[in-house]
């Protein structure tokens, strides 16, 4: 039964909002954005080869 929504799912460590990508090491601001969205640390170039070959 979900009754609330759970703040702590999506609490970021504000460490790692560096804006910089694991993937391509790129600083990009969508990074930080796609961190939150997505749980990804990727920039948005990154993130659509995440989108196109999902886990
Ligand atoms: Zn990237």
């Amino acid at each position: 039964m979900i009754d609330k929504i759970d703040d702590d799912k999506v609490k970021v460590d504000t460490k790692e909002l560096n804006n910089i990508c694991d993937e391509c090491k790129e600083k990009d601001e969508s990074v930080t954005q796609n961190l939150i969205l997505t749980g990804f640390k990727l920039c948005k170039s990154c993130r659509v080869s995440k989108t196109i070959f999902p886990i």
